[in-house]
Order: C-alpha cells, then sequence, then structure tokens
C-alpha cells in the first residue's frame, strides 16, 4: 500500500518511514501540509496518510481542514501527536483524522492502527 507520510522532522520520517517500508509499504513522504498537497496530486493511489501536527508552512490540522472543504483524499487519516491532550485529538477527529497515534510509537501498536483506518 502507499502510505503518505507527512513530517517535517527527518529523524522522525527515516524511522517511520523505515517501519513502513519493512511492513511492505511505499512510502511517500512529504515535509509539511502544503508539501502533502502537492503529493496528493501527484499520487492518486494513497491508501492512508500519517500526518504530523506541528510543522511549518501547513500544519497538520490545517492539512484537515484544507482537505474537509477540498476534498482531495478519500483514504484514512491518522494523525501523529506528540500530546495525549484529549482536546486536541478530539479537534483532530473532528477534522477528519480516522485515528491517532501518540509520538514515539513501535511497529507493533503502528501496524494495529493501521489495520483498524484499513480494514474498520
Ligand atoms: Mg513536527
Amino acid at each position: 500500500m502507499k502510505v503518505l507520510l507527512v513530517d517535517d522532522s527527518n529523524s522522525i520520517a527515516m524511522v517511520v518511514g523505515q517501519m513502513l517500508q519493512d511492513l511492505g509499504h511505499e512510502v511517500v513522504r512529504a515535509k509539511d501540509g502544503k508539501d502533502a498537497i502537492a503529493k496528493v496530486n501527484e499520487n492518486s493511489d494513497i491508501g492512508v496518510v500519517l500526518l504530523d501536527w506541528n510543522m511549518p508552512e501547513m500544519d497538520g490540522l490545517e492539512f484537515l481542514e484544507y482537505n474537509q472543504k477540498n476534498k482531495i483524499l478519500s483514504c484514512p487519516i491518522i494523525m501523529m501527536t506528540t500530546e495525549n491532550k484529549p482536546e486536541k485529538i478530539v479537534k483532530a477527529l473532528q477534522n477528519g483524522a480516522s485515528e491517532y497515534i501518540m509520538k514515539p510509537f513501535t511497529q507493533d501498536i503502528l501496524v494495529s492502527k493501521i489495520d483498524t483506518v484499513v480494514k474498520g
């Protein structure tokens, strides 16, 4: 499956990207929300999105809002958060995220989150 990995941190993108590749996924990386829009336009077959919250240019929440208005994606979006404040999680879910995952996470947790959103 093609996974769009949106994170401004190169080190996180490397670690999570390697996990995804080990699981047999193809990784498309974007460094912020604006870059993610460009990558969505170039890749019509994205199966799931892993979306960081804090990023320059356009952050994760702004990307969710953009997608709700413009419907550029129909696949599930998993929000990656560093804090588990309930109001933030609720806000992400209200704005179109299917799930959230707390950073840092293990490959097992990543698998279970992806399975949850892709298989329902
Ligand atoms: Mg970030």
